[in-house]
């Protein structure tokens, strides 16, 4: 099996689909760096979000064993949804207007999405499931669409926003109360940020 790239976990988003989107380090420079490195990392990225079981992990990583050209196929689609994600709430966050031909690829996921739909009994009420879908190489794409179609239907929208850092390019939800969190991390960005406002200060006082 292909090594995994356990990097590309992180849930500084706060959402799924901005989870998601983060899955490529410095996204906002011109060359980003790839965490999802192979179709095995996005299976894996996908079961630390607990959006596939462990048997759709065992049934996926057999499945990419068997057709590796399949497995590059989902992977290469994947990454599509995931560029059109990001360029659309980095949009939502910089104050713009989304792409359309980034909007008509979230809608073309959208659909693949929703023909695997089921409403489904659960407990005492229903549930929304696609669990029709769960053998396709793609499936774990289905809730992170979802994901995307809630946020952007939300009130949270406002709340969408890109990491200061630039060109670190991290986007997140600021769930902090008052709307002021400005970094991905106080380790990373906002140290960085700390450091260079403390050198500035040094330069001008000299
Ligand atoms: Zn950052």
């Amino acid at each position: 099996m292909s090594k995994i790239n356990t990097d590309a976990v992180t849930f500084i988003g706060e959402r799924l689909c901005l989870n998601f989107a983060n899955t490529a380090s410095w996204h906002n420079r011109e060359q980003p760096i790839e965490r999802l490195i192979n179709y095995e990392t996005l299976v894996y990225w996908s079961k630390q979000m607990e959006i596939i079981t462990l048997s759709q992990e065992k049934h996926l990583l057999e499945q990419a064993e068997i057709s590796p050209h399949q497995a590059e196929k989902a992977l290469a689609n994947a990454i599509e949804l995931r560029e059109a994600i990001f360029r659309l709430f980095k949009a939502v966050a910089t104050g713009q207007q989304g792409n359309s031909l980034d909007l008509a690829i979230l809608n073309k996921y959208v659909n693949q999405a929703y023909s695997f739909v089921e409403i489904t009994p659960k407990n005492r009420g229903y549930a929304f499931t696609f669990h029709k879908g769960q053998q396709e190489m793609n499936c774990m794409l289905w809730p992170i669409v979802q994901s995307a179609v809630n946020l952007l239907l939300s009130e949270d929208i406002n709340r969408v926003k890109l990491c200061e850092g630039e060109p670190c390019g991290v986007l997140f939800c600021d769930v902090s109360r008052n709307k002021s969190r400005r970094w991905c991390s106080m380790e990373d960005c906002g140290n960085r940020a700390k450091a260079q406002r403390h050198y500035k200060k040094k330069i001008n006082q000299k």
